[in-house]
């Protein structure tokens, strides 16, 4: 019985995730979903790409949290448009899903935006199982945690298109095993790429924004 309440509401949520994607497909807009347990450095990574990008890259952001505005506070000075949803008024406290994202979509002009990106809730499990229609899904971890989160957490890094290891700053600080990290990321998702950066420093950026404007390349690409 309960097995088929979770299919159904799965179900609901592939079916409101296709018609997005094919919104974004037809206004030719990349979405990335971005995820990570709390702490790992969301905001503080997007704030920097946002800085790289606009204005050359029309950018729109939608930050998941519980309660709050802070996170949608900070990016909204980088020059985009933001939209905050808090879950707590969704009755679904720990996920982005198909759904509350189409209903952030009316507060954008779809037809400016080149990319979208979302900042999940702070969670490592459910928000993998929910596609809200993205192009791409990227898993951020830090030094600050365990080595072996891809491994404890692995349909995450499993769904997931790339990584981020964030505050590599702090290695030297640290007893983190960088290599340990890596080679349970490529257990659970051989060849995935993984960028290491720095929000701090930016160390490691020029590459995951490199690999953020190709990938908005091959969508407009696609659109034509
Ligand atoms: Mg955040
Ligand atoms: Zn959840």
């Amino acid at each position: 019985m309960e097995v088929k309440i979770i299919r159904k509401v799965l179900d609901v949520n592939d079916a409101i995730a296709h018609k997005n994607r094919n919104l974004f497909k037809e206004k030719g807009i990349f979405v990335i979903n971005v995820m990570s347990s709390p702490g790992s450095g969301k905001t503080s990574i997007l704030e920097k790409t946002l800085s790289h990008l606009v204005p050359e890259v029309s950018c729109a952001v939608i930050v998941g949290d519980i309660s709050t505005t802070n996170d949608a506070d900070r990016l909204a000075k980088q020059n985009a448009p933001v939209v905050q949803i808090n879950t707590d008024g969704f009755g679904g406290d720990c996920h982005l899903t198909a759904h509350v994202i189409e209903s952030a979509l009316s507060s954008f002009d779809l037809d400016k935006i080149d990319l979208l990106i979302v900042e999940n809730v702070g969670n490592l499990v459910c928000p993998a199982e929910f596609d809200i229609g993205e192009d791409k899904r990227v898993v951020i971890l830090s030094v600050a945690e365990g080595e072996d989160k891809p491994v404890k957490y692995p349909l995450m890094f499993r769904v997931c298109d790339a990584a981020l290891l964030n505050k590599i700053d702090l290695l030297p600080y640290l007893d983190y095993d960088k290599n340990a990290a890596l080679e349970n990321i490529s257990k659970i998702h051989p060849d995935m790429p993984v960028f290491e950066v720095s929000a701090k420093t930016q160390e490691g950026f020029s590459k995951w924004i490199e690999w953020l404007k190709e990938c908005i390349r091959e969508k407009k690409k696609q659109g034509k």
